[in-house]
């Protein structure tokens, strides 16, 4: 347990019935998210018996940082966290001209077993709870402070799939976006989902509009069924009227993650089965050539097939970019830092 995973209410209620004016869960608040501190010693504006106390509620931050890894343009870094219970996750941050995006991961492992998916094979081991997504924030804001730069976005887009960890990840969400915490504008955070269309069904109904990336990866049920099993459950059909309904209520346009994968999803048929499905929804889609893992069957399509792909696509009305495959010699990817490490 940490306090990082308490509501500005929860704060209060432990203030209060510690026998503390309310304004000192404010003064802790400013602390956490606002001055980033990582020990309670150096809250010194609060008396020290309450600085003890909260030291004894449990450790401000859950996460020690086990590796940082940096691309060789230093743009990109990539952090390895162990939890208290020996379980470890990664954080990255990307750096853009006037932007820091950090990649934060929602569960230690991943139950959805995409076998492409360095995180998929490792399985799931445990949901993060709030604070432990909240910490991988603070961590960075921390750094990123010493030369005066903001963390300016966020996706949830690390270990794990955050729908399937739902709770947790909301309460976090809100403590980033709270004007009390660490104050984000909800349109600065993007959720990626493989498509568990009842948690976005949900999602659609929170009053934090967040950004969402769905991680479609084929246009087919028969290829998608295979490169993500939870097709079988929420099948092409079932997921666009899900996604339809978001870009309905929150007027926001949605991103597709497409890893492109050789001989597999990356044909100029598959492109147009692709336009086809994509026509009529307000949408971006993002062409990733596959960071293969070490075992893995399948390679990245070659550069021209990547390019006739992306050509494809935008000559059918569907805007897309080719994604640089930012810190491929940190192993960036999703999950394999800390498959490297084990
Ligand atoms: N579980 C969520 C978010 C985490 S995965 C999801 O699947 O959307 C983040 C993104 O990385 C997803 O789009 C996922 O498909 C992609 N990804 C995973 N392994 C990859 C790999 N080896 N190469 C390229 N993209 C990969
Ligand atoms: Fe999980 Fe996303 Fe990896 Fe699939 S791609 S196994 S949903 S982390």
């Amino acid at each position: 347990m940490t306090i990082l995973d308490l509501s500005t209410t929860d704060l209060e209620n432990l203030i209060s019935n510690w026998g503390y004016p309310l304004y000192r869960a404010k003064q802790i608040e400013n602390w956490l998210y606002q001055r980033y501190v990582a020990d309670v010693a150096e809250m010194t504006n609060l008396p020290q018996p309450l600085r003890q106390k909260l030291a004894a509620e449990g450790a401000l931050t859950p996460l020690t940082a086990q590796t940082t890894l940096h691309s060789s343009d230093g743009q990109t870094h990539k952090t390895l966290f162990r939890l208290p219970d020996g379980q470890a996750i990664e954080t990255v941050l990307m750096r853009y001209d006037k932007r820091q995006t950090l990649c934060l991961s929602t569960q230690a492992g991943c139950g959805m077993g995409c076998p492409f998916c360095a995180t998929g094979q490792m399985g799931l081991q445990r949901n993060l709870s709030a604070g432990e997504i909240v910490a991988q924030v603070l961590a960075y804001a921390r750094l990123l402070a010493k030369e005066q730069k903001p963390v300016t976005n966020i996706v949830l887009m690390g270990m794990g799939e955050p729908l399937a960890n739902y709770t947790a990840t909301w309460q976090a969400i809100r403590r980033l976006n709270d004007s009390s915490g660490f104050n984000l504008g909800a349109r600065h955070i993007t959720i990626s989902t493989v498509g568990l269309v009842p948690a976005m069904r949900q999602l659609i109904n929170e009053p934090e509009q967040v950004g969402l990336a769905v991680s479609l990866h084929a246009p087919t049920d028969a290829l998608r069924n295979q490169l993500v099993p939870l097709n079988r459950r929420y099948p092409l059909a079932m997921l666009r009227p899900a996604i339809q309904d978001y870009i309905t209520t929150t007027h926001r346009r949605v991103t597709f993650e497409y890893a492109l994968m050789n001989g597999l999803n990356d044909s100029l048929t598959q492109a147009d089965q692709l336009i086809e499905w994509l026509h009529g929804l307000l949408c971006h889609v993002n062409l990733i050539p596959l960071n293969p893992t070490p075992d893995s069957p399948w390679q990245a399509s070659p550069d021209d097939k990547v390019q006739a792909f992306h050509v494809r696509l935008t000559d059918g009305g569907i805007p897309a970019t080719i994604r640089l495959r930012r810190g491929v010699d940190i192993a960036a990817g999703c999950g394999q830092l800390r498959n490297s490490t084990n």
